[in-house]
Protein backbone atom coordinates (compact mmCIF):
# COMPACT_ATOMS: atom_id res chain seq x y z
CA UNK A 1 0.00 0.00 0.00
CA UNK A 2 1.45 3.06 -1.08
CA UNK A 3 1.68 6.29 1.46
CA UNK A 4 1.64 9.70 0.33
CA UNK A 5 5.01 11.28 0.47
CA UNK A 6 5.90 12.88 3.83
CA UNK A 7 7.59 15.75 4.75
CA UNK A 8 9.95 15.59 8.11
CA UNK A 9 11.42 18.40 10.20
CA UNK A 10 15.09 17.73 10.65
CA UNK A 11 15.85 21.24 12.13
CA UNK A 12 16.24 19.49 15.68
CA UNK A 13 17.95 16.62 15.61
CA UNK A 14 21.68 16.00 15.15
CA UNK A 15 21.60 12.60 13.71
CA UNK A 16 22.25 12.23 9.74
CA UNK A 17 20.36 8.72 10.01
CA UNK A 18 17.13 10.74 10.52
CA UNK A 19 17.47 12.42 7.22
CA UNK A 20 18.65 8.90 5.87
CA UNK A 21 16.70 7.16 6.81
CA UNK A 22 13.20 9.48 5.42
CA UNK A 23 14.90 9.49 2.09
CA UNK A 24 15.10 5.71 2.02
CA UNK A 25 10.95 5.92 2.30
CA UNK A 26 11.12 8.57 -0.73
CA UNK A 27 9.91 11.24 1.24
CA UNK A 28 11.41 14.87 1.90
CA UNK A 29 13.14 16.73 4.38
CA UNK A 30 12.31 20.23 5.86
CA UNK A 31 13.78 22.58 8.06
CA UNK A 32 10.82 25.06 7.59
CA UNK A 33 7.19 25.02 8.87
CA UNK A 34 5.56 23.04 6.70
CA UNK A 35 5.70 19.33 8.22
CA UNK A 36 4.29 16.48 8.89
CA UNK A 37 6.41 15.09 11.23
CA UNK A 38 8.43 16.88 13.40
CA UNK A 39 11.97 14.73 14.74
CA UNK A 40 13.64 16.23 17.41
CA UNK A 41 16.40 15.18 19.84
CA UNK A 42 15.18 16.75 22.82
CA UNK A 43 11.72 16.37 25.25
CA UNK A 44 8.68 17.79 23.76
CA UNK A 45 6.16 20.27 25.90
CA UNK A 46 2.72 20.19 26.31
CA UNK A 47 2.38 24.01 25.01
CA UNK A 48 4.62 22.36 21.60
CA UNK A 49 1.85 19.54 21.42
CA UNK A 50 -1.14 22.03 21.69
CA UNK A 51 0.02 24.24 18.74
CA UNK A 52 0.25 21.32 16.47
CA UNK A 53 -2.25 20.60 13.76
CA UNK A 54 -4.14 17.16 13.94
CA UNK A 55 -2.50 16.11 11.15
CA UNK A 56 1.55 16.85 12.13
CA UNK A 57 3.37 13.99 14.42
CA UNK A 58 6.27 14.35 16.70
CA UNK A 59 8.59 11.65 17.99
CA UNK A 60 8.04 12.47 21.79
CA UNK A 61 5.14 12.23 24.58
CA UNK A 62 5.24 14.75 26.81
CA UNK A 63 5.33 13.21 30.21
CA UNK A 64 7.62 10.25 29.25
CA UNK A 65 10.76 11.53 31.91
CA UNK A 66 7.81 9.49 34.24
CA UNK A 67 10.40 6.32 32.74
CA UNK A 68 12.75 7.69 31.12
CA UNK A 69 14.38 9.19 34.06
CA UNK A 70 16.25 7.23 36.50
CA UNK A 71 14.68 8.63 39.76
CA UNK A 72 11.25 8.41 37.88
CA UNK A 73 11.53 5.08 36.62
CA UNK A 74 12.55 3.72 40.22
CA UNK A 75 9.61 5.61 41.68
CA UNK A 76 6.84 4.12 39.63
CA UNK A 77 8.51 0.13 39.45
CA UNK A 78 9.61 0.35 42.91
CA UNK A 79 5.75 1.66 43.65
CA UNK A 80 4.08 -1.48 41.31
CA UNK A 81 6.20 -3.94 42.99
CA UNK A 82 4.95 -3.12 46.39
CA UNK A 83 1.97 -4.25 44.76
CA UNK A 84 2.82 -7.49 42.55
CA UNK A 85 6.37 -8.40 44.07
CA UNK A 86 6.22 -11.59 41.65
CA UNK A 87 5.21 -9.75 38.50
CA UNK A 88 7.69 -6.67 39.28
CA UNK A 89 10.68 -8.32 39.90
CA UNK A 90 12.81 -7.33 36.72
CA UNK A 91 14.28 -4.29 37.67
CA UNK A 92 17.00 -4.92 40.42
CA UNK A 93 16.41 -3.19 43.95
CA UNK A 94 16.81 0.41 44.05
CA UNK A 95 16.75 3.32 46.37
CA UNK A 96 16.35 7.10 45.34
CA UNK A 97 18.52 8.87 47.39
CA UNK A 98 19.09 10.87 49.54
CA UNK A 99 15.25 9.90 50.51
CA UNK A 100 16.27 6.14 50.90
CA UNK A 101 19.69 6.39 52.28
CA UNK A 102 18.35 4.50 55.42
CA UNK A 103 17.53 1.26 53.26
CA UNK A 104 20.61 1.83 50.67
CA UNK A 105 22.64 1.84 54.32
CA UNK A 106 21.41 -1.55 54.93
CA UNK A 107 21.77 -3.23 51.57
CA UNK A 108 25.38 -1.94 52.27
CA UNK A 109 25.99 -3.22 55.14
CA UNK A 110 25.02 -6.54 54.17
CA UNK A 111 27.87 -6.98 51.94
CA UNK A 112 26.03 -6.29 48.82
CA UNK A 113 27.92 -4.13 45.66
CA UNK A 114 25.62 -1.93 44.19
CA UNK A 115 25.75 0.96 41.61
CA UNK A 116 25.18 4.48 41.84
CA UNK A 117 24.07 6.83 38.99
CA UNK A 118 23.24 9.81 38.19
CA UNK A 119 19.21 10.18 38.40
CA UNK A 120 19.74 11.89 34.54
CA UNK A 121 22.45 11.11 32.98
CA UNK A 122 23.63 8.87 30.38
CA UNK A 123 26.29 7.50 28.28
CA UNK A 124 27.26 6.00 31.78
CA UNK A 125 28.63 8.87 32.83
CA UNK A 126 28.93 9.47 37.00
CA UNK A 127 28.27 5.96 37.40
CA UNK A 128 30.44 3.79 39.89
CA UNK A 129 30.30 0.87 41.80
CA UNK A 130 30.15 0.61 45.71
CA UNK A 131 30.67 -2.20 48.60
CA UNK A 132 31.34 0.43 51.75
CA UNK A 133 29.46 3.31 52.94
CA UNK A 134 32.56 5.62 53.53
CA UNK A 135 33.33 5.34 49.90
CA UNK A 136 30.01 7.17 48.82
CA UNK A 137 29.80 10.93 49.99
CA UNK A 138 27.89 13.32 47.78
CA UNK A 139 24.39 11.30 47.70
CA UNK A 140 22.44 13.93 46.06
CA UNK A 141 20.33 13.48 42.61
CA UNK A 142 21.32 10.34 42.21
CA UNK A 143 19.88 6.43 42.25
CA UNK A 144 21.55 3.70 43.88
CA UNK A 145 20.96 0.09 42.69
CA UNK A 146 21.79 -3.69 43.30
CA UNK A 147 24.29 -4.52 41.42
CA UNK A 148 23.63 -7.59 38.95
CA UNK A 149 27.03 -9.59 39.60
CA UNK A 150 25.95 -12.68 37.47
CA UNK A 151 25.89 -11.36 34.38
CA UNK A 152 25.47 -13.50 30.95
CA UNK A 153 29.12 -13.57 29.64
CA UNK A 154 29.81 -14.15 26.00
CA UNK A 155 33.54 -14.90 25.24
CA UNK A 156 34.29 -13.76 28.97
CA UNK A 157 32.86 -10.25 28.32
CA UNK A 158 29.64 -8.39 29.82
CA UNK A 159 27.17 -7.48 27.19
CA UNK A 160 24.00 -5.60 27.75
CA UNK A 161 20.72 -5.24 25.09
CA UNK A 162 19.48 -2.40 23.05
CA UNK A 163 16.17 -3.16 22.32
CA UNK A 164 14.37 -0.57 20.46
CA UNK A 165 10.88 -0.13 20.93
CA UNK A 166 7.48 2.13 19.55
CA UNK A 167 5.47 3.66 21.53
CA UNK A 168 2.45 4.56 18.84
CA UNK A 169 -0.53 6.03 21.04
CA UNK A 170 -0.76 6.27 24.71
CA UNK A 171 -4.38 6.67 24.60
CA UNK A 172 -4.88 3.44 24.28
CA UNK A 173 -1.50 2.13 24.57
CA UNK A 174 -0.01 1.11 21.25
CA UNK A 175 3.21 -1.05 21.39
CA UNK A 176 5.64 -2.24 18.85
CA UNK A 177 9.25 -4.29 19.41
CA UNK A 178 11.52 -4.16 16.77
CA UNK A 179 12.80 -7.61 16.06
CA UNK A 180 16.31 -6.13 15.41
CA UNK A 181 19.00 -4.18 18.19
CA UNK A 182 22.36 -4.23 19.18
CA UNK A 183 24.23 -5.43 22.01
CA UNK A 184 27.09 -3.49 23.37
CA UNK A 185 30.13 -5.60 25.22
CA UNK A 186 32.47 -4.32 28.00
CA UNK A 187 35.74 -4.70 26.46
CA UNK A 188 37.65 -6.32 29.72
CA UNK A 189 37.05 -9.91 30.51
CA UNK A 190 34.62 -9.77 33.44
CA UNK A 191 35.03 -11.00 37.03
CA UNK A 192 32.56 -10.54 39.62
CA UNK A 193 33.55 -7.23 41.71
CA UNK A 194 35.82 -7.02 44.54
CA UNK A 195 38.67 -4.40 45.55
CA UNK A 196 40.95 -4.69 42.65
CA UNK A 197 38.34 -3.64 39.95
CA UNK A 198 35.52 -2.41 41.39
CA UNK A 199 36.38 0.87 39.27
CA UNK A 200 37.21 -0.90 36.33
CA UNK A 201 34.39 0.43 34.08
CA UNK A 202 36.17 -0.97 31.20
CA UNK A 203 35.22 -4.81 32.86
CA UNK A 204 31.95 -3.63 34.56
CA UNK A 205 29.83 -1.08 31.81
CA UNK A 206 28.93 -2.05 28.80
CA UNK A 207 28.14 1.54 27.32
CA UNK A 208 29.96 2.24 23.92
CA UNK A 209 30.52 5.92 24.58
CA UNK A 210 32.61 4.14 27.38
CA UNK A 211 34.51 1.40 26.12
CA UNK A 212 35.25 2.95 22.78
CA UNK A 213 37.78 4.58 24.83
CA UNK A 214 39.72 1.25 25.53
CA UNK A 215 42.57 0.46 23.09
CA UNK A 216 40.87 -3.18 22.73
CA UNK A 217 37.40 -1.80 21.61
CA UNK A 218 36.68 -3.77 17.72
CA UNK A 219 34.27 -1.27 16.09
CA UNK A 220 31.91 -3.62 13.89
CA UNK A 221 32.55 -3.41 10.01
CA UNK A 222 30.33 -6.35 9.13
CA UNK A 223 32.48 -9.34 11.22
CA UNK A 224 29.67 -9.33 13.83
CA UNK A 225 31.80 -12.40 15.79
CA UNK A 226 34.58 -10.30 17.10
CA UNK A 227 33.41 -6.98 17.44
CA UNK A 228 32.13 -5.41 20.39
CA UNK A 229 28.98 -4.23 19.05
CA UNK A 230 26.65 -6.72 17.51
CA UNK A 231 23.54 -7.17 16.49
CA UNK A 232 20.33 -8.76 18.69
CA UNK A 233 19.39 -10.75 16.50
CA UNK A 234 23.13 -12.52 16.10
CA UNK A 235 23.14 -12.72 20.13
CA UNK A 236 19.48 -14.49 20.20
CA UNK A 237 21.21 -16.78 17.47
CA UNK A 238 23.85 -17.61 19.49
CA UNK A 239 21.92 -18.12 22.03
CA UNK A 240 19.64 -20.66 20.62
CA UNK A 241 22.58 -22.78 19.19
CA UNK A 242 23.99 -22.90 22.70
CA UNK A 243 20.40 -24.74 23.68
CA UNK A 244 19.42 -21.46 25.37
CA UNK A 245 15.70 -20.48 25.11
CA UNK A 246 15.97 -17.80 23.30
CA UNK A 247 12.15 -17.41 23.05
CA UNK A 248 11.58 -17.62 26.40
CA UNK A 249 13.76 -15.22 26.77
CA UNK A 250 12.42 -12.37 24.01
CA UNK A 251 8.88 -13.24 25.58
CA UNK A 252 10.45 -11.52 29.51
CA UNK A 253 11.61 -9.08 27.57
CA UNK A 254 8.59 -7.93 25.83
CA UNK A 255 6.89 -8.35 29.24
CA UNK A 256 9.18 -6.31 30.73
CA UNK A 257 8.42 -3.46 28.17
CA UNK A 258 4.58 -3.40 28.74
CA UNK A 259 4.58 -3.90 32.58
CA UNK A 260 7.40 -0.56 32.47
CA UNK A 261 5.16 1.39 30.38
CA UNK A 262 2.05 0.39 31.66
CA UNK A 263 3.09 2.03 34.72
CA UNK A 264 3.28 5.91 33.11
CA UNK A 265 0.58 4.81 30.90
CA UNK A 266 -2.22 7.26 33.10
CA UNK A 267 0.06 10.11 33.33
CA UNK A 268 0.88 9.60 29.20
CA UNK A 269 -2.72 9.97 28.68
CA UNK A 270 -3.79 12.94 31.17
CA UNK A 271 -1.01 14.61 29.75
CA UNK A 272 -1.53 14.07 25.86
CA UNK A 273 -5.86 14.71 26.35
CA UNK A 274 -4.88 17.95 28.35
CA UNK A 275 -2.60 19.32 25.07
CA UNK A 276 -4.69 17.29 22.35
CA UNK A 277 -8.19 16.57 23.52
CA UNK A 278 -10.09 15.25 20.60
CA UNK A 279 -7.46 13.14 18.58
CA UNK A 280 -9.47 9.95 17.68
CA UNK A 281 -6.59 8.06 16.17
CA UNK A 282 -4.21 8.61 19.25
CA UNK A 283 -1.43 9.10 16.61
CA UNK A 284 -0.22 12.71 17.29
CA UNK A 285 3.02 11.36 19.14
CA UNK A 286 5.17 8.41 18.76
CA UNK A 287 8.86 7.73 20.25
CA UNK A 288 11.31 5.39 19.95
CA UNK A 289 12.34 4.40 23.62
CA UNK A 290 15.73 1.93 23.73
CA UNK A 291 15.00 0.09 26.69
CA UNK A 292 18.44 -1.44 27.98
CA UNK A 293 18.62 -5.19 29.35
CA UNK A 294 20.98 -7.48 31.18
CA UNK A 295 20.54 -10.77 30.84
CA UNK A 296 22.33 -13.21 34.31
CA UNK A 297 23.81 -16.43 34.06
CA UNK A 298 20.22 -17.72 34.76
CA UNK A 299 18.89 -15.92 31.40
CA UNK A 300 17.11 -13.69 32.93
CA UNK A 301 16.43 -10.19 31.85
CA UNK A 302 17.21 -6.83 33.77
CA UNK A 303 15.66 -4.11 33.32
CA UNK A 304 18.64 -1.45 33.91
CA UNK A 305 17.11 1.67 31.89
CA UNK A 306 14.74 3.30 29.32
CA UNK A 307 16.18 6.05 27.23
CA UNK A 308 13.81 8.35 25.76
CA UNK A 309 16.71 9.69 22.96
CA UNK A 310 18.25 6.37 22.08
CA UNK A 311 21.33 7.30 20.76
CA UNK A 312 21.06 7.13 17.16
CA UNK A 313 24.91 7.66 15.99
CA UNK A 314 26.24 5.78 13.38
CA UNK A 315 29.73 5.12 14.00
CA UNK A 316 29.65 1.54 12.21
CA UNK A 317 27.66 -0.23 9.25
CA UNK A 318 25.97 -2.11 11.90
CA UNK A 319 24.62 1.49 13.78
CA UNK A 320 24.02 2.49 10.03
CA UNK A 321 22.11 -0.68 8.78
CA UNK A 322 19.99 -1.20 11.99
CA UNK A 323 18.95 2.47 13.33
CA UNK A 324 18.37 3.33 9.61
CA UNK A 325 15.74 0.37 9.34
CA UNK A 326 14.11 1.00 13.08
CA UNK A 327 13.93 4.76 12.06
CA UNK A 328 12.68 4.43 8.66
CA UNK A 329 9.60 1.50 9.77
CA UNK A 330 9.19 4.03 12.68
CA UNK A 331 7.84 6.60 10.01
CA UNK A 332 6.19 4.36 8.23
CA UNK A 333 4.06 2.74 10.52
CA UNK A 334 2.91 5.74 12.42
CA UNK A 335 1.83 7.43 9.32
CA UNK A 336 -1.48 6.43 8.46
CA UNK A 337 -2.75 7.01 4.87
CA UNK A 338 -5.30 9.47 4.17
CA UNK A 339 -6.99 6.51 2.74
CA UNK A 340 -7.30 4.65 6.10
CA UNK A 341 -8.79 8.26 7.63
CA UNK A 342 -11.51 8.33 5.06
CA UNK A 343 -12.45 4.94 6.20
CA UNK A 344 -12.63 6.72 9.79
CA UNK A 345 -14.12 9.82 8.74
CA UNK A 346 -17.00 8.02 6.84
CA UNK A 347 -17.71 6.24 9.81
CA UNK A 348 -17.75 9.25 12.44
CA UNK A 349 -20.41 11.18 10.20
CA UNK A 350 -22.70 8.14 9.84
CA UNK A 351 -22.36 7.41 13.61
CA UNK A 352 -22.82 11.40 14.66
CA UNK A 353 -25.75 10.65 11.81
CA UNK A 354 -27.75 8.15 14.20
CA UNK A 355 -27.11 9.44 17.33
CA UNK A 356 -29.48 11.74 19.16
CA UNK A 357 -29.34 15.71 19.11
CA UNK A 358 -26.68 16.96 22.03
CA UNK A 359 -23.77 16.93 23.35
CA UNK A 360 -21.30 14.07 22.29
CA UNK A 361 -21.33 11.63 25.51
CA UNK A 362 -17.91 10.31 26.99
CA UNK A 363 -19.18 7.08 25.89
CA UNK A 364 -19.50 7.99 22.44
CA UNK A 365 -16.44 9.53 21.88
CA UNK A 366 -14.81 6.26 23.40
CA UNK A 367 -16.27 3.77 20.82
CA UNK A 368 -15.24 6.44 18.16
CA UNK A 369 -11.96 6.11 19.26
CA UNK A 370 -12.05 2.52 19.56
CA UNK A 371 -12.85 2.45 15.88
CA UNK A 372 -10.32 4.75 15.15
CA UNK A 373 -7.51 2.73 16.74
CA UNK A 374 -8.79 -0.44 14.57
CA UNK A 375 -8.13 1.43 11.38
CA UNK A 376 -4.77 1.96 12.57
CA UNK A 377 -4.52 -1.62 13.19
CA UNK A 378 -5.79 -2.37 9.56
CA UNK A 379 -2.38 -0.38 8.19
CA UNK A 380 0.02 -0.84 10.79
CA UNK A 381 -0.63 -4.73 10.14
CA UNK A 382 0.34 -4.40 6.45
CA UNK A 383 2.91 -1.72 7.41
CA UNK A 384 4.94 -2.24 10.51
CA UNK A 385 8.59 -3.81 9.05
CA UNK A 386 10.44 -4.89 11.44
CA UNK A 387 8.31 -4.07 14.45
CA UNK A 388 6.09 -6.63 15.99
CA UNK A 389 3.02 -5.31 17.76
CA UNK A 390 3.01 -6.63 21.69
CA UNK A 391 0.20 -4.31 23.34
CA UNK A 392 -2.52 -4.62 22.92
CA UNK A 393 -1.90 -8.24 21.99
CA UNK A 394 -3.82 -11.46 22.78
CA UNK A 395 -2.09 -11.75 25.64
CA UNK A 396 -3.92 -8.11 26.16
CA UNK A 397 -6.21 -9.42 29.34
CA UNK A 398 -3.22 -10.77 31.41
CA UNK A 399 -2.53 -7.06 31.99
CA UNK A 400 -5.65 -5.75 32.72
CA UNK A 401 -5.28 -5.28 36.35
CA UNK A 402 -1.39 -3.65 36.27
CA UNK A 403 -3.34 -0.75 33.74
CA UNK A 404 -6.48 -0.68 36.36
CA UNK A 405 -3.43 -0.59 39.40
CA UNK A 406 -1.82 1.96 37.41
CA UNK A 407 -5.15 3.98 36.99
CA UNK A 408 -5.65 3.85 40.66
CA UNK A 409 -2.08 5.08 41.73
CA UNK A 410 -2.58 8.11 39.31
CA UNK A 411 -5.99 8.46 40.56
CA UNK A 412 -7.59 12.16 41.44
CA UNK A 413 -10.51 14.10 39.99
CA UNK A 414 -12.22 12.99 36.63
CA UNK A 415 -13.48 9.57 35.15
CA UNK A 416 -12.34 8.14 32.14
CA UNK A 417 -12.96 5.18 29.61
CA UNK A 418 -10.77 2.53 29.63
CA UNK A 419 -10.70 0.69 26.14
CA UNK A 420 -10.75 -2.63 25.56
CA UNK A 421 -9.67 -3.62 22.30
CA UNK A 422 -11.24 -6.39 20.30
CA UNK A 423 -9.20 -9.47 21.13
CA UNK A 424 -10.95 -12.39 21.94
CA UNK A 425 -9.95 -13.19 25.72
CA UNK A 426 -7.89 -16.71 25.96
CA UNK A 427 -9.54 -19.63 27.30
CA UNK A 428 -8.04 -20.32 30.90
CA UNK A 429 -6.02 -23.74 29.31
CA UNK A 430 -4.64 -21.13 26.49
CA UNK A 431 -3.50 -18.50 29.09
CA UNK A 432 -1.76 -20.75 31.17
CA UNK A 433 0.67 -21.34 28.52
CA UNK A 434 1.72 -18.02 28.15
CA UNK A 435 5.08 -17.97 28.19
CA UNK A 436 5.59 -20.70 25.50
CA UNK A 437 3.24 -19.34 22.80
CA UNK A 438 3.06 -15.65 22.96
CA UNK A 439 6.64 -15.44 21.93
CA UNK A 440 6.35 -17.61 19.03
CA UNK A 441 3.71 -15.57 18.26
CA UNK A 442 5.78 -12.45 18.62
CA UNK A 443 8.47 -13.32 16.56
CA UNK A 444 7.09 -15.33 13.89
CA UNK A 445 3.69 -14.20 13.12
CA UNK A 446 3.33 -12.12 10.27
CA UNK A 447 -0.66 -11.63 10.08
CA UNK A 448 -2.26 -9.71 12.44
CA UNK A 449 -3.74 -11.26 15.95
CA UNK A 450 -6.41 -8.34 15.98
CA UNK A 451 -9.38 -9.39 13.74
CA UNK A 452 -10.21 -5.97 11.74
CA UNK A 453 -13.85 -5.18 10.69
CA UNK A 454 -13.55 -2.15 8.45
CA UNK A 455 -17.60 -2.53 7.69
CA UNK A 456 -18.67 -1.70 11.29
CA UNK A 457 -20.10 1.22 11.88
CA UNK A 458 -19.49 1.09 15.45
CA UNK A 459 -17.72 -0.90 18.01
CA UNK A 460 -19.04 -3.22 20.19
CA UNK A 461 -20.41 -1.52 23.85
CA UNK A 462 -19.16 -4.50 25.23
CA UNK A 463 -15.62 -3.63 24.84
CA UNK A 464 -16.36 0.28 26.53
CA UNK A 465 -15.63 -0.45 30.09
CA UNK A 466 -16.17 1.87 32.40
CA UNK A 467 -13.56 2.53 34.99
CA UNK A 468 -13.33 5.28 37.75
CA UNK A 469 -9.84 6.57 36.85
CA UNK A 470 -10.14 9.95 38.58
CA UNK A 471 -7.27 12.25 37.72
CA UNK A 472 -5.60 15.13 38.59
CA UNK A 473 -2.50 16.47 38.45
CA UNK A 474 -2.69 18.10 42.07
CA UNK A 475 -2.95 14.71 44.00
CA UNK A 476 -0.54 12.79 41.73
CA UNK A 477 2.50 11.65 43.25
CA UNK A 478 5.62 13.26 42.63
CA UNK A 479 7.38 12.02 45.72
CA UNK A 480 10.64 10.81 43.11
CA UNK A 481 10.92 14.29 41.77
CA UNK A 482 13.23 16.14 42.86
CA UNK A 483 13.26 20.13 42.53
CA UNK A 484 14.36 19.70 39.13
CA UNK A 485 11.51 17.65 37.62
CA UNK A 486 9.02 19.81 39.49
CA UNK A 487 9.57 22.75 38.00
CA UNK A 488 9.79 20.81 34.65
CA UNK A 489 6.21 20.26 35.19
CA UNK A 490 4.91 23.37 37.36
CA UNK A 491 6.70 25.70 35.50
CA UNK A 492 7.30 26.65 31.89
CA UNK A 493 3.92 24.15 31.21
CA UNK A 494 1.54 25.23 34.59
CA UNK A 495 -0.28 27.21 32.06
CA UNK A 496 -1.31 24.48 30.18
CA UNK A 497 -1.74 22.22 33.08
CA UNK A 498 -3.54 24.35 35.25
P1 LIG B 1 23.49 5.19 31.45
O1 LIG B 1 22.22 5.91 31.19
O2 LIG B 1 24.52 6.13 31.96
O3 LIG B 1 23.95 4.35 30.30
P2 LIG B 1 22.76 2.65 32.73
O4 LIG B 1 21.77 2.48 33.79
O5 LIG B 1 22.38 2.15 31.37
O6 LIG B 1 23.17 4.20 32.67
O7 LIG B 1 24.11 1.97 33.17
C1 LIG B 1 25.28 1.98 32.37
C2 LIG B 1 25.89 0.60 32.31
O8 LIG B 1 26.21 0.14 33.63
C3 LIG B 1 24.93 -0.45 31.77
O9 LIG B 1 24.98 -0.49 30.37
C4 LIG B 1 25.45 -1.73 32.41
O10 LIG B 1 26.53 -2.25 31.70
C5 LIG B 1 25.94 -1.24 33.76
N1 LIG B 1 24.90 -1.39 34.78
C6 LIG B 1 23.96 -0.47 35.11
N2 LIG B 1 23.17 -0.92 36.11
C7 LIG B 1 23.60 -2.13 36.43
C8 LIG B 1 23.21 -3.11 37.41
N3 LIG B 1 22.21 -2.88 38.24
N4 LIG B 1 23.90 -4.28 37.45
C9 LIG B 1 24.93 -4.52 36.61
N5 LIG B 1 25.35 -3.64 35.69
C10 LIG B 1 24.72 -2.46 35.59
Amino acid sequence: MRNKTMRVNISNTQYPVISAATKSLGWSTTLANDWDILWRDGSVSLSTLSRMKTSQKINHFPGMYEISRKNCLAKNLNRFRESFPVDYDFYPETWILPQDIEAFKLALNDKNTLIIKPEASSQGKGIFLVNKIEEVKDLKNVIGQRYINNPLLIDGLKFDLRIYVLVAGCDPLRVYIHEEGLARFATEPYAPPDMNNLNNRFMHLTNYAVNKHNEKFVQNQGDNEQSHKRSLSSILKKLEKEGRDSASLWDDICDIIIKTLLTAQPFLATSYKSAQSSDYYNGMCFEVLGFDILIDSDLRPWLLEVNFTPSFTTDSPLDLNIKKQVIADTLRLISLPDRSKQVFEKVKTQYLQKRTLGKRTAHENAELRGFAQEVRDAYETQNRGGFIKIYPDSDYFEYTNFLKHSQILWAGGFSDFLYLPRIKKPKFSESKDRNHSAKKIRIREKSPSTPMKTQRTGVSPKRIVRVRTKLSFSSMDFSCSHSRSKSYLFGSESSILN
